[in-house]
C-alpha cells in the first residue's frame, strides 16, 4: 500500500485539495450527497445559485441559514494534521466554505468557493458579522442586500483565488486529495496544472474515478490522519 507518510516527509511542497468528507467529521452535512440537504424540498444547486438570491433574497437566507451554518463546529483530527503540514510546507485548497481549515491554525489555505462566515454588504461591500446576519440580511443604512462571500452557483471563482491556486498546484511535488470525490469542475480541473512529476494521491473510503498514475490510500479520513499526525 502507498506510504502517506514517507511522501509527506520526502515532499518539498505539499498540497492538500479537500472537500465535504472532511468538515462531515465536525458534523458539517455534505450538500451534494444524498444523506445531505438533498432531504430538504429546494435543490441546493438551486438554494445556492446567483438566481435565487437576485430572484428571492429572502428565501435565499432562510434556505443558508437553516441548512448551511454549524457555527458549534470545531475542526478535526484531518483539519489539523493538515495545518501542520501546510504551515510547514504547503498550501491547502480547499471547496468547503467553513473556514475550518482556518479554525485549526492554518495558514495557507485557499478558499477556493470562499467563506461563509465573510458576509458583506452587496451595496457598499462593508463587512458583517454572523451575528448581524442571522438577525437580518438587509443593510438598514443603504438598503443593501447582504450575502455571505461564497460562489455561488452562476458566478464565477475568485480570480486571484484562481491564479494561486494554479500557483500552489503547479508547484507541488505532492498533490493529496481529501473528502473529495473530485467531480466538480472547475476545483477539480486545478489537477490539470500539476507537475507532470508530482506525485498523486487520493484518501477516499471508496473508490473514485482518478486520473491515471494517481495512488489511492481507501480508508476513513479520521483514521488516517490520526495515524498520520503520530507518525510526523
Ligand atoms: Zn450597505
Amino acid at each position: 500500500m502507498f506510504d502517506l507518510t514517507k511522501a509527506i516527509q520526502q515532499a518539498t511542497q505539499v498540497v492538500f485539495l479537500t472537500g465535504a468528507g472532511v468538515s462531515t467529521l465536525s458534523g458539517i452535512p455534505d450538500y451534494r450527497s444524498k444523506d445531505g440537504l438533498y432531504a430538504n424540498k429546494i435543490r441546493p444547486e438551486y438554494a445556492l445559485s446567483h438566481d435565487y438570491l437576485v430572484e428571492d433574497h429572502q428565501g435565499f437566507h432562510q434556505w443558508v441559514l437553516a441548512n448551511m451554518y454549524h457555527p458549534e463546529a470545531k475542526p478535526n483530527i484531518v483539519h489539523e494534521v493538515m495545518a501542520r503540514i501546510s504551515n510547514h510546507k504547503g498550501t491547502i485548497i480547499t471547496q468547503n466554505v467553513d473556514g475550518l481549515d482556518r479554525q485549526a491554525g492554518a495558514n495557507n489555505v485557499l478558499e477556493f468557493h470562499g467563506n461563509l462566515y465573510r458576509i458583506y454588504c452587496q451595496a457598499c461591500h462593508h463587512q458583517f458579522d454572523y451575528a448581524k446576519y442571522r438577525q437580518s440580511d438587509v443593510h438598514a443604512e443603504d438598503g443593501g442586500i447582504l450575502r455571505p462571500d461564497i460562489v455561488l452557483y452562476g458566478e464565477q471563482i475568485n480570480p486571484d483565488t484562481l491564479n494561486r491556486s494554479v500557483a500552489a498546484v503547479a508547484n507541488a511535488d505532492l498533490i493529496v486529495v481529501v473528502g473529495t470525490s473530485f467531480q466538480v469542475y472547475p476545483f477539480a480541473g486545478l489537477i490539470e496544472y500539476a507537475n507532470p512529476a508530482a506525485t498523486l494521491v487520493a484518501v477516499n473510503r471508496e473508490q473514485i474515478p482518478l486520473p491515471p498514475k494517481a495512488q489511492l490510500v481507501l480508508g476513513e479520513a479520521g483514521e488516517i490522519f490520526t495515524q498520520l499526525g503520530e507518525q510526523l
